[in-house]
């Protein structure tokens, strides 16, 4: 896996060898999938070209969805990294910042979900599901409390890292 240098510092340490597997976008799966389907595991279904909740179409076919995948084999697409003196400071604040934004995307976009948020020595890591879901975590983080935020695309890996510090 090629990483930018400067990017080191906050490197995740969660297994980034696994995103050599990935040949293709996993969300390409889609296309394939017959209509409707429903996720065994979280019990979203697959209509109409989109992810959706709380509808339970007779014989629909079962799947796994993407996130469902992601959160059993632990293979985020996204991080954000979480740096920082004020962030360490206001920690929990900034966590439940993080948690209810999220939960609000994944009311509306199924396949949008944190798979973990752990500390890695340097600071917080949040993993998700959805590289959408990291670049809006980021987001909402600088829009509540500013500080420096920028990101790491790796379009091949279909992996966003996000680091946000203050
Ligand atoms: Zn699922």
């Amino acid at each position: 896996m090629k990483q930018d240098p400067t990017y080191q510092a906050y490197r995740p340490g969660q297994h980034p060898h696994v995103f050599s597997d990935i040949e293709q976008d996993p969300f390409a799966d889609r296309k394939k999938l017959p209509e409707p389907s429903t996720c065994r595991d979280c019990g979203a279904t697959y209509s109409k070209g989109n992810w959706k909740w709380g509808i339970t179409p007779q014989n629909t076919h079962p799947t796994i969805c993407s996130a469902c995948k992601r959160i059993r084999e632990n293979m985020p697409a996204g991080f954000v990294s979480i740096q920082g003196p004020f962030a360490r400071e206001h920690k929990d604040e900034i966590l439940n910042l993080v948690r209810h934004f999220a939960a609000r995307q994944k009311t509306e976009h199924p396949l949008k979900r944190i798979i973990s948020i752990s500390n890695d020595g340097h600071g917080q890591i949040i993993t998700t599901t959805d590289i959408h879901l990291a670049r809006g975590i980021g987001g909402a983080l600088q829009k509540a409390y500013k500080g420096e935020l920028d990101y790491q695309y790796n379009h091949a890996e279909y992996l966003l890292r996000v680091r946000w510090l203050r």
